[in-house]
């Protein structure tokens, strides 16, 4: 039994252009016009925000427009960065915080994904905190040292009202755009350790709302067994995200496991 509404994210990272992305975004809106019982949203690169906020608005779509980063200062020399006044100013609802290719590419540590969380959502914006272990940390066993750690550094000084615009995102770096996926019951128990770790801090009722989704290679094939997994509430996907008809068939997948726990 769960009341969490299933979050599927659409992580089109450094990928498309204006006229690739606008075509995905009208695939995906058209897709999706009549699959409800799922909380889409697609996170396009910062110079198509409002290319991709357009599209959606033009069709009436529920499906909510994303940031794939933020900084954390209100605004200033910081060459390169986009504050979420602007993200705001975009049209943006929600904005991933702490992708493991900003962790480990770009070498953002966790003091400062949780500088950036803490804005996000004190700004009244959504936000998703991705998590999860490399290779080398899931070989020498220590998943769980690793997802607890990001989780509780990511959090810090973020208080329990501010869950409800949260989604945390487990996502097993070994997984990530590499074909390998968590097996459904791997990605159940770190999905219930994050729970567990939530509701340490901040008690049961905010566990138990508080969404966590799984990112990893995922494809519309092995989506529906994982999704299935009574801990799990949706997905991050990236490279499947780039494909219309993969992206809707993955919602689909994650509204239809949504009522099956309901
Ligand atoms: C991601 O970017 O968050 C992701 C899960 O990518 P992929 O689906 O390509 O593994």
């Amino acid at each position: 039994m769960s009341d969490r509404k299933p979050f599927l994210g659409g992580n089109w990272k450094m990928n498309t252009n204006r006229t690739t992305g606008s075509d995905l975004a009208r695939g995906v809106t058209d897709g999706l016009i009549s699959v409800d019982g799922v909380e889409p949203a697609l996170f396009p690169p910062f110079p198509y925000l409002l290319t991709v906020r357009a599209i959606l608005r033009d069709r009436g779509s529920s499906i909510r427009l994303g940031a794939q980063d933020v900084y954390f200062q209100p605004d200033g020399a910081f060459t390169g960065e986009v504050s979420v006044a602007m993200l705001r100013d975009c049209g943006t609802q929600v904005v991933l915080v702490g992708h493991s290719e900003r962790r480990h590419v770009l070498g953002e540590k966790d003091e400062l994904i949780n500088r950036k969380l803490r804005t996000v959502l004190e700004s009244g914006l959504d936000a998703v905190l991705c998590v999860g272990e490399t290779l080398d940390e899931r070989t020498a066993g220590h998943q769980d040292i690793i997802t607890a750690r990001q989780v509780k550094t990511g959090l810090a000084d973020i208080p329990a009202s501010y869950l409800e615009r949260l989604v945390i995102a487990y996502e097993p770096v070994w997984a990530i755009g590499t074909g390998k996926t968590a097996t459904p019951q791997d990605a159940q128990d770190a999905h219930a350790q994050i729970r567990q770790l939530i509701e340490r801090s901040y008690g049961k009722d905010s566990a138990q709302r508080l969404r966590i989704v799984y990112g990893g290679s995922l494809k519309p094939d092995i989506a529906p067994d994982i999704f299935a997994q009574p801990d799990v509430d949706g997905g991050l996907v990236g490279g499947a995200s780039l494909n219309a008809a993969d992206f809707v068939a993955l919602a689909k997948a994650a509204a239809a496991a949504g009522r099956a726990k309901r």
